[in-house]
């Protein structure tokens, strides 16, 4: 045995190579944690409305929580949104007549093929016995169904890129959004938003389900982030986050820069949740990733904030996390043609406007989605169009301003609109008279509208002009139901969440208007409440 024991020598020898071996690092040592200036159970990044749903689900939970917001104010696109809010609601949609036009839409239900539908095959299957129900009943108030909602959205963002590749809506995701839409909206309404008493059909989505919230985006904002500060969450504007920080595979934290240009590091003890929007305002990276539409130039307009720059995107692809759908971007036709900006002209629900080009004429079913119809405008003349309504649209709205600033053109008979909009008066006259016509037989044989509204016969008529800008980024994060971020191999990364416009999945090559704020909501929520039990 003793043979075994080291000399003097040997000891001499052993400590000699412990020291060199120290000194070079070959020895593991215990994992060295990032200092960090600021620690939390939740950081969350983004304070728009996913970013202040996950930041105050995750409070209600018990969680300390943090949020960093690079600008100087809360809100993002969501203060700027008009707050349509898509989601199965029977108490209003049961207060309206199924009309025509949209019962014809459900026969037509009845005749699709589910083998062209793919993972959403079962979800047509239960619809179509849902109609069938429906109509055996005798029911004559407008039908809607979670199913329904889903097969839109799959109708909606099914698309082929340029590149011919194909990309359809996440089937768990969609079934997800749709099913949690009305809770979402409920969660809300405790949180103090309200919503108006009736439903309608927001540009591009397909149905009469859109909930209209009272106040538009900002009412969100200002509900959310009350919320958030009752429960303490400490809101740290003019703050970017700059980099994930990754310990053993796992995400624990964010290098930021201050309003003073400091860095410093924010420790999240449970999860981070990244809420940063889409890339809309990125010129650059639009570029980069546009595989929809023929020409994107740089320099067209967007209805985005500033600071929706896909700063999200970025930083999750550097811990590992999976892009998907990136290619697609949604332009918003109706937007003001020099500045993008949305809310400076006047229309109502998606089925009582009608669009005429430059020489007076329809050029599409104004009922139909938005890149069906931002297609459509690039085409005509300057990709300018016009969205005439008449008084029973404009109501009591104050639009003086608009008017002053020429946002908008009004007059009292089509003739003199016409000559206002330099468009052909005669042709316009007969448009809107044929037009009509189509309403009172609820068929429109030139686009195939699926829905109409009022006829277009009180004055004064009121014209916007409009054309498409860069509206919305259907790519992103790619996040499973529970809004756990997941990489390349599908496995979740650990501690980094993500919901709203900087993932990707849901609404695949086009968004149906109304179903962004739903989706914030709902994977907002689901993200904070997630993060904070590190699920
Ligand atoms: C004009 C307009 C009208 C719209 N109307 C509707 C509508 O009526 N219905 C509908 O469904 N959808 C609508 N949309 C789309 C919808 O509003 C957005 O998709 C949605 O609000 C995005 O929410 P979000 O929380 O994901 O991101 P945002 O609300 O955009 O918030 C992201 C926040 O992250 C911050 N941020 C970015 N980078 C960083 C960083 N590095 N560090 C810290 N903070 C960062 C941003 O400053 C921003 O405040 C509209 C969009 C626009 C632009």
């Amino acid at each position: 045995m003793n043979k075994l024991r080291p000399n003097r020598m040997g000891w001499a020898l052993i400590l000699l190579l412990c020291l060199t071996l120290s000194v070079s690092g070959c020895f593991r040592r215990a994992p060295q944690k990032a200092e960090a200036d600021k620690e939390a159970d939740v950081v969350v990044l983004g304070g728009g409305g996913a970013g202040l749903a996950a930041a105050t689900a995750a409070a209600e939970k018990g969680a300390s929580v943090i949020l960093i917001e690079k600008a100087a104010f809360l809100g993002g696109n969501t203060v700027l949104a008009g707050g349509a809010f898509n989601a199965v609601n029977p108490e209003l949609q049961g207060k309206e007549e199924l009309k025509q036009a949209l019962r014809d839409e459900l026969e037509e239900i009845l005749e699709a093929a589910e083998g062209e539908f793919g993972d959403f095959k079962g979800t047509l299957a239960t619809l179509k016995e849902q109609i069938q129900e429906y109509f055996a009943s005798g029911e004559t108030k407008l039908f809607d169904s979670v199913e329904l909602h889903m097969i839109h959205t799959y109708l909606g963002g099914k698309r082929t890129d340029l590149a011919g590749n194909e990309i359809a809506s996440d089937f768990a995701l969609t079934k997800t959004l749709c099913t949690n839409a009305p809770k979402a909206k409920k969660w809300l309404e405790e949180h103090g938003v309200e919503f108006s008493d009736k439903i309608d059909t927001v540009l591009g989505a397909l149905w009469p389900r859109t909930n209209s919230v009272i106040g538009m985006g900002n009412a969100y904002i200002k509900a959310l982030s009350e919320a958030a500060r009752a429960k303490d969450v400490e809101i740290m504007l003019e703050t970017r986050g700059k980099e994930l920080i990754m310990e053993e595979g796992k995400v624990v934290g964010v290098k930021a820069e201050d309003a003073a240009g400091k860095e410093i590091t924010i420790r999240a003890k449970k999860g981070l949740v990244m809420a940063t929007g889409g890339f809309g305002a990125n010129p650059e990276m639009r570029a980069k990733y546009n595989t929809y539409w023929e020409d994107l130039p740089l320099e067209m307009p967007t209805t985005n904030s500033p600071h929706i720059s896909g700063d999200g995107i970025v930083m999750g692809e550097k811990v590992g996390a999976n892009l998907v759908g990136m290619g697609f971007i949604q332009l918003m036709p109706s937007s003001h043609p020099e500045t993008g900006s949305l809310f400076s002209g006047v229309w109502g629900s998606a089925e009582t406007q009608l669009f005429v080009n430059k020489d007076g004429r329809r050029f599409v079913n104004e009922y139909a989605e938005r890149d069906v119809l931002s297609k459509a405008a690039l085409q005509q003349e300057d990709a300018l169009f016009f969205i005439i309504v008449d008084q029973q649209i404009v109501g009591d709205r104050d639009i003086e301003v608009m008017l002053e600033r020429k946002d908008i053109f009004q007059a009292d008979t089509l003739e003199e609109l016409a000559e206002m909009i330099a468009v052909p008066p005669e042709n316009l006259v007969a448009e809107v008279e044929k037009y009509n016509g189509y309403v009172d037989n609820q068929h429109d044989p030139d686009f195939g509208k699926e829905n109409f509204g009022n006829r277009i016969e009180e004055p004064p008529f009121v014209a916007t002009p409009r054309s498409p800008a860069v509206h919305h980024t259907m790519g992103g994060l790619q996040i499973d139901t529970e809004a756990r971020v997941l990489a390349k191999d599908g496995k979740p990364i650990p501690g980094l969440y993500a919901a709203g416009e900087v993932t990707g999945g849901i609404h695949a090559g086009n968004r149906l208007g109304g179903n962004a704020q739903a989706d914030i909501f709902v994977f907002g929520r689901t993200a904070g409440e997630n993060a904070a039990e590190g699920k």
